[in-house]
């Protein structure tokens, strides 16, 4: 996808600092925010929203969530805590659509998931 912020980061034509990478997979810092660790973790391949992501491609999510607690862990934040959240479609939140995992962590979370 051509006008994709985040095709275009897996790309490497946006810099960004990248955490960890795979054949399918890459996590980097997002760059507004929400919580002192806001890291994403991203398929490589363009899917819009998870609603997108063909039945036989959704181990990507698997490895996603690999990615998301190898990440918390060399980070120590494992035993902590962390929140994984994923929004889908506006009224979801999704406001960048290539599918996305938010991994944040290092504040006690609010117990609204819908704030
Ligand atoms: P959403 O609201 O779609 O769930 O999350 C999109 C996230 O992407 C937001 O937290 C936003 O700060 C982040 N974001 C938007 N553009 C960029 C960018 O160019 N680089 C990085 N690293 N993050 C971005
Ligand atoms: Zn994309």
């Amino acid at each position: 996808m051509d006008s994709c912020i985040f095709c275009k980061i897996v790309a490497k034509q946006i810099p960004a600092a990248v955490l960890y990478e795979s054949d399918r997979v890459l996590a980097f810092p997002d760059v507004s925010p929400q919580a002192p660790t806001h890291l994403l973790i991203i398929p490589k391949a363009h899917f819009s929203h998870v609603g997108e992501i063909p039945e036989a491609e959704l181990s990507v999510i698997q490895e996603m969530v690999g990615a998301a607690r190898r990440l918390a862990s060399e980070k120590g934040l494992s035993e902590r805590g962390y929140r994984l959240v994923m929004n889908v479609n506006p009224e979801g939140g999704q406001t960048v659509f290539h599918v996305h995992m938010h991994l944040l962590a290092g504040q006690q979370m609010g117990p609204s998931l819908v704030g």
